[in-house]
């Protein structure tokens, strides 16, 4: 999902070192570059140990989970200031929503593991989050700044159905009184509605939706592990009724796969119709190796759009800023159209939403 991935988090992490897993089972992962802190190479391991990997089975058949201890787990972004929040937290790595455009890819290139299947299927968690963020967030040693949960991996993944470690941290969070914000593609949050509405009492809060179109076909190719983006306005319309603010992010639009006109205005549509409290939305981004990942995809799935995305992205990271201008104009006079508050958030994080140079509404995704 989501943001300037070069702005996001280092993600040659320090904090996936192990630090107690004397009662743990500790498996061999030989091939993984974190296994062993002595690997030869030019890059150094990243991890101590696995303490446990286990095979997914039933609603989890087909993923790998990589479960390791943290000694950290709130991350602070390389650039504060640039983005609209400075705190992260990230649960997982890896996301089995396996967006062909996942910003997030090259991150698992960082462990070792590939950027395109193992990144859909090997998903690290960090199992001892909640306790970790407890011990973060002490008085003594935070100033309660808001934490943002979704920048560079869904919390609400499925993995999180079976580790419910985004739960764990919301608890934290609200025991703390702490301002967060979580960003998602999964109704699985409304499992937490209970703990969402507890923490609109104590503090401020947002979960916001991406929902990059509503065109089933785009929808299906691109997001193949995602809930139907009808689901989601769903839970946004739920989380609405429940009191606790929710908007659309649509992102990323895919050029010439989900930028049409029409394309823009149902999402515009249903998501005003949802009662989103706001909607707006960005062009794909592509840098570094996602952007090979991202060209074999169009290849393989949309081959006469191989040239275009090659003059388009070829020599840049962004859509150009006429698309970008266009994009933001067309997101206007639909919400003109169809109404819907554009930058309207009941958060202390709450300007989120800032026009561009293009005139485009960049976010947070
Ligand atoms: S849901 Fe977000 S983090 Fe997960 S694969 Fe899609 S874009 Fe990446």
């Amino acid at each position: 999902m989501l943001i300037a991935p070069d702005l996001e988090e280092d993600p040659r992490p320090r904090e996936f070192v192990l630090s107690n897993v004397r009662s743990a089972r500790l498996v061999s992962v030989s091939r993984f570059r974190w296994v062993t802190t002595d690997t030869p190479g030019d890059r150094p391991a990243l991890f101590d140990a696995v303490v446990e990997r286990a095979v997914g089975r039933g609603a989890y058949l087909g993923l790998e989970f990589l479960v390791v201890e943290s000694r950290s787990v709130i991350n602070r972004v390389p650039k504060p200031g640039v983005l609209p929040f400075e705190y992260t937290i990230n649960a997982y790595r890896g996301c089995s929503h396996a967006c062909t455009y996942c910003f997030a890819r090259p991150s698992h290139d960082y462990l070792g593991l590939d950027i395109a299947e193992d990144f859909d299927t090997k998903i690290v968690v960090k199992i001892n989050a909640p306790e970790v963020v407890r011990h973060e967030t002490a008085p003594a040693r935070w100033a309660g700044h808001p934490i943002a949960m979704g920048t560079n991996t869904d919390p609400y993944q499925p993995a999180e159905g079976k580790y419910k470690l985004t739960r764990g941290v919301i608890e934290v969070l609200i025991e703390r009184r702490n301002p967060f914000s979580i960003l998602t593609k999964s109704p699985l949050v409304l499992r937490d509605l209970d703990l969402l509405r507890e923490a609109t009492r104590v503090t401020d809060v947002t979960v916001d939706f991406s929902v990059g179109t509503l065109d089933t076909d785009a929808w299906s190719r691109s997001e193949p592990g995602t809930a139907h983006p009808r689901k989601r306005l769903d839970a946004v319309r739920r989380l609405n009724e429940n009191g606790v603010p929710s908007g659309v992010l649509m992102a990323p639009v895919l050029p010439g796969i989900s930028d049409r006109p029409g394309q823009i205005e149902a999402v515009v549509k249903e998501a005003s119709e949802a009662g989103a409290r706001f909607i707006a939305g960005t062009y794909l981004h592509l840098r570094g190796p996602l952007k090979h990942h991202y060209f074999r995809w169009i290849e393989a799935e949309y081959p006469h759009l191989t040239r275009y995305y090659r003059h388009e992205y070829g020599r840049r990271s962004y859509a150009s800023a006429a698309m970008r201008k266009r994009l933001g104009g067309m997101i206007r006079r639909m919400v003109d159209v169809h109404g819907g508050p554009v930058r309207q958030r009941n958060s202390r994080n709450s300007d989120r939403t800032q026009p561009d140079s293009g005139g485009q509404l960049v976010l947070p995704l």
